[in-house]
């Protein structure tokens, strides 16, 4: 089976070295990985991400780690000292405050740049070294912008994916990077490059744009991928005793005090400060509320060995003792504060029985606090979610409460809004939000990144499997056996034309057909998408006897009979799956977005989602549509708000299914070769069929389900005369 590679900057363990045990972390990432490998996804997920101590290092790799998460993991070793240069002095010094906005925190210095380029390229030097052909890569975050670059230089064809957790600023941010071209060269290598939320892509567009001086991204390997969470896990965890445990110690000390909850890393990005002073305003505002509420505000720490995080901590904390001193009283303590990391079952406590989550990051990529808030939420009784309109979640939770947090008068009344937001209103709310994320999980997610990876063309194909040699190596087996040929037209048998009712078949292609018709053993039927006027006007007139199919297999012509036979008038619409399949990835990652089933047609809704993000979904999803489905036995079109699939009652793949099921003799080998999506059903058939031997060829160097492909239409004359040679062989 084939691998994907993840490359994240941590392995997803830690590793206790006296003890020599590992337990696996929690994390977006890990759960909606965790979630994928236990489906059937056709992938063994690997995970490679560094190690700075030589004996953690070693102890990963002696222990499988199969028990733990099921998946192997590739501990990278790299040097300390130049590991604190790459992760201190550029990730968490240059990037992270510069795609967060935050400018007045960025320290430039060449040594981080140096020490980032060299992890870089250790990386990718483990990665192409371990990779085999038909691996995926799949890199993760702005650890890893170089690394693109170094793998392709050695193994183009290798499969990449990078996905980018943190927000992508805008251009006018950007280009004071001064590494900016090389770490947009290197993004635009990859295969498929995915972010949150719309701005995000829409930024680093422009980035390219102006920085690269009017290079223009490839639109295909763009995608917007809001990150989401195990749903499933949260909702299960809310029900778990050792959370009513927690539940019941703090109802007590809750009693009738309504409870505003901040969860928050210590991070300067998060707005803490800002949420205080809206606080200190409400209270300021609203003397009515004193008494009856509490900021409940917990702040995980993190990197408080450096100068300037030790320095928010400070500041928040003399706001806290200036806020609790100012207001509080011996009865009431307006803000309680913990700086300490949670327990799972007490966050999902403390998730349940507060009444409104605040989150007021100045920015966020995601924030995955505000989904787990949701899906904590019981439907009796559920809380309201004030959020920044600055974190990436604001996209995904289409009724939370949109705050400014740099308007801090503004938010002090919507906290008060908040609060006293009616319960039908609220349960409505909450109703469709978790709807959304059940719908939608971490696993979904990942789903949607690898499919549109995997679903790019593939330049890779093997050489032995195209016939540049004029040859195909099964050819030989041809000889002496029935053969049943399925031959497509356009783009197969004929160029593809620019006005398509003038094109004429080549004399050479007629004489190679006509030979091959009177080969014993054999038989074929030129299956079209065009009319049966058409086809008549290129083979019936010249009486060349012929078995065709006109419109995708809807009618079928016997040169014996001289008739053509309407094969399915009212046909199954099997097409319909495949739509299904492909609007139900879109719906999931669509708030507010629907499929309508009107039986013949089959309709995506948009009109009430989020306007910007539908659209450039909904043009995606239009090309995906077009691309899987052009000239196949359905109409792809776009209307107001909708994107709609029709029936044309016709697919080539029933008619190769129906023509081989008919047969008084069945053949031994059937040849199927096609140019576009149409013909693609007919090699789904024959590849489902244990029964018969078949070759399906694709005519064209784009990704397809047969197997061989012949790469220009140019070269079809040639492996015509080679199937002639071949069935006509002794
Ligand atoms: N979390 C945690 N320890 C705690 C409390 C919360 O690890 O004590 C988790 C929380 O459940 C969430 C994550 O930390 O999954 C925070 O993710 P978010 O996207 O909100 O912020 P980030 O820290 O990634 O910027």
């Amino acid at each position: 089976m084939s691998r994907c590679l993840l490359v994240s900057n941590r392995l997803p363990i830690s590793v206790n070295v006296t003890e020599k045990k590992m337990t696996i972390n929690s994390g977006g990432l890990v759960s909606a990985i965790r979630g994928l490998s236990s489906e059937k996804v056709g992938f063994d997920f690997e995970w490679m991400g560094i190690i700075t101590n030589q004996i953690e290092k070693e102890l990963i790799t002696q222990m499988s780690l199969d028990s733990i998460c099921n998946m192997k993991c590739h501990p990278l070793y790299v040097d300390e000292k130049v590991f604190h240069d790459y992760y201190n002095l550029y990730c968490n010094n240059v990037l992270w405050p510069l795609f967060h906005y935050e400018r007045s925190m960025v320290r430039h210095n060449q040594e981080g740049w140096k020490a980032y380029c060299e992890v870089n390229k250790i990386v990718a030097e483990a990665i192409t070294e371990e990779a085999s052909e038909d691996d995926i890569i799949w890199i993760h975050d702005f650890h890893f912008f170089l690394v693109p670059t170094f793998i392709k230089e050695k193994r183009p064809h290798l499969k990449v994916g990078f996905f980018l957790h943190i927000p992508f600023p805008s251009s006018e941010i950007f280009r004071e990077l001064p590494q900016r071209k090389d770490i947009l060269n290197s993004l635009l290598l990859c295969d498929q490059i995915g972010f949150h939320d719309l701005s995000y892509l829409n930024h680093f567009r422009s980035s390219v744009q102006r920085v690269l001086g009017g290079v223009q991204p490839r639109e295909e390997v763009l995608g917007v991928y809001p990150i989401s969470i195990d749903s499933e896990l949260f909702h299960q965890l809310a029900r778990r005793n050792e959370t009513s445990e927690f539940l019941k110690t703090y109802q007590s000390h809750k009693k009738k005090m309504r409870w505003i909850l901040g969860i928050d890393r210590l991070d300067y990005i998060k707005g803490l400060p800002l949420k205080l002073s809206s606080y200190k305003s409400f209270l300021k505002k609203f003397p009515e509320e004193h008494k009856k509420i509490q900021l409940v505000q917990i702040i995980i720490p993190s990197r408080i060995d450096v100068p300037e995080y030790r320095i928010l901590k400070e500041k928040i904390e003399q706001k806290i003792s200036s806020i609790n001193g100012e207001f509080g009283s011996p009865d009431w303590v307006p803000i309680q504060y913990i700086f300490n990391s949670v327990s799972e079952f007490e966050l999902s406590a403390l998730y349940q029985l507060s009444d409104v989550l605040q989150v007021s990051s100045r920015r966020d990529g995601m924030n995955l606090v505000s989904l787990e808030y949701v899906i904590s939420q019981s439907p009796e009784q559920p809380g309201v979610v004030l959020l920044s309109e600055f974190a990436g979640a604001h996209s995904t939770l289409s009724y939370a409460m949109s705050i400014n947090p740099w308007n801090i008068q503004e938010t002090a009344i919507k906290m008060k809004e908040a609060i006293h937001h009616p319960l039908q209103k609220r349960k409505q709310e909450i109703k469709s939000m978790q709807n959304f994320l059940f719908g939608y999980n971490s696993s979904d997610w990942a789903k949607l990144f690898l499919r549109d990876l995997l679903w790019r063309p593939n330049e890779n194909v093997k050489k032995s499997n195209t016939f540049s040699n004029g040859n195909f190596p099964w050819m030989e087996k041809l000889k002496s056996k029935k053969v049943l040929m399925f031959f497509d037209f356009d783009g197969t048998l004929s160029p593809i034309a620019s006005r398509p009712k003038e094109v004429k078949t080549e004399a050479k292609t007629i004489e190679l057909l006509q030979l091959i018709n009177n080969s014993p053993n054999s038989e074929f039927v030129i299956i079209s998408g065009r009319d049966k006027e058409f086809l008549e006007e290129q083979f019936i007139d010249h009486d060349l006897g012929f078995r065709l199919a006109a419109c995708h297999g809807a009618y079928s012509y016997s040169p014996k009979d001289h008739t053509w036979v309407n094969l399915i008038p009212n046909g199954p619409l099997k097409w319909k799956e495949n739509v299904i399949e492909i609007f139900d990835l879109y719906t999931k990652r669509t708030p507010g977005s629907f499929i309508e089933d009107k039986g013949h047609a089959i309709t995506w809704h948009y009109r009430q989602s989020p306007r910007e993000f539908a659209d450039f979904l909904a043009t995606k999803l239009f090309y995906e549509l077009e691309e899987h489905l052009a000239n196949s036995p359905v109409q792809v079109s776009r209307g107001k708000k909708i994107i709609e699939v029709k029936s044309m009652n016709a697919n080539k793949g029933f008619f190769v299914q129906n023509w081989i099921q008919s047969s008084h003799n069945k053949p031994d080998i059937v040849l199927a070769i096609g140019d576009d999506a149409t013909d693609e059903d007919m090699f789904s058939v024959l590849q489902g069929r244990n029964d018969i031997e078949s070759f399906c060829i694709k005519v064209g160097k784009d990704k397809s389900l047969a197997h061989f492909h012949i790469d220009e239409q140019n070269q079809v004359n040639q492996f015509l005369e080679r199937v002639l040679i071949a069935i006509n062989s002794k």
